[in-house]
């Protein structure tokens, strides 16, 4: 049981050889929108490893925030707390895709500007949850508000500070699992990160912050896990990338099952590897999201 609390955004995904130049103009090659934005990407991940998820986000009335809502409702996710802005448009992200699979995102952030958290009914909507899982693409004070009720509430908090942004000293003792890219453990941290060496040192630095676990995501490399057991390095298997959209989340989602489930951070971790692995050979945020017999079927690193 995982409550997850974040943003729902349209993705219009626009599909090049490769990005323009400032005055360029280049022929593409598709343009189509998906379901995306942090919080539905994270709540659609739980949901395809098994969990029972519930999502506390914000959309539009207009025919973005309904297909949001229907695909979200097709992966059993709970749609109780979901709130509709009459005012504002659902939120939208621009992903420029290449060949090579880079990609260049401008998020929109619309009705999710607005999210708002009712403290009685996040109390309700919080018991029974084992983890409450957030990001940063929602309102800062709505993000530290539910992550303070959720830790007074005795349920492990899972964040992925991601987009970057300043947060207060308060915040860090009240995470029990804090995953974040190579670029967020350097900026946090303050240190440069790209080595699985130098990810476990930033990890050391924020659980002297106060953090219970991290676990520092390095891309093709895999993860690494830092507690107060010691450090691991979780490999990513070869694969062909075709779009890392969702990758991260897929990762996050996996990770916070496995940790419900009560495996240790190592091997929850890994699971998580292994989930993005699949994420990353398809096109789209979350219709590349794998389900639990898809991850079981692809082979550890
Ligand atoms: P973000 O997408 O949030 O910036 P990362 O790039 O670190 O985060 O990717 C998250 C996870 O996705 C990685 O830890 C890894 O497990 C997986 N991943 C990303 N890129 C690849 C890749 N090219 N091959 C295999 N796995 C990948």
């Amino acid at each position: 049981n995982i409550l997850v609390l974040g943003s729902l955004n349209m993705d219009l995904l626009l599909r090049v050889p490769r990005a323009p130049e400032a005055g360029e103009t280049l022929i593409g090659h598709s343009l189509a929108l998906f379901p995306g934005g942090k919080g539905g990407n994270q709540a659609v991940s739980c949901a395809r490893q098994g969990a029972q998820v519930r999502l506390l986000a914000r959309i539009g009335r207009d025919a973005d925030g309904q297909a949001l809502r229907a695909a979200l409702a097709h992966d059993g996710i709970a749609l109780d707390a979901l709130q509709v802005d009459a005012q504002t448009p659902t939120g939208r992200a621009l992903v420029m895709l290449e060949d090579s699979a880079q990609n260049r995102i401008v998020v929109l952030p619309g009705a999710n500007a607005t999210l708002q958290v009712d403290e009685a009914l996040l109390a309700r909507q919080l018991a029974g949850a084992q983890f409450f899982v957030t990001q940063l693409e929602s309102p800062l004070p709505a993000v530290l508000q539910a992550v303070a009720a959720a830790h007074r509430a005795g349920c492990a908090v899972l964040l992925n500070p991601s987009p970057m942004q300043p947060l207060p000293d308060t915040l860090w003792p009240q995470l029990d699992t804090l995953v974040v890219n190579e670029v967020e453990a350097a900026a946090y941290a303050g240190c440069a990160v790209a080595t699985p060496e130098q990810a476990a040192a930033a990890g050391q630095a924020l659980r002297a912050r106060g953090v219970a676990r991290v676990v520092v995501t390095l891309g093709a490399q895999g993860a690494v896990t830092v507690e107060q057991g010691g450090c691991s390095l979780q490999p990513a298997p070869q694969v062909q990338a075709v779009d890392t959209t969702a990758a991260g989340d897929t990762f996050a989602g996996a990770l916070a099952v496995a940790l419900a489930q009560g495996q240790s951070l190592a091997q929850a971790t890994a699971r998580g590897v292994r989930a993005a692995a699949v994420c990353v050979t398809r096109v789209g945020a979350q219709v590349s999201i794998p389900t639990a017999a898809e991850v079981d079927a692809q082979p550890e690193a």
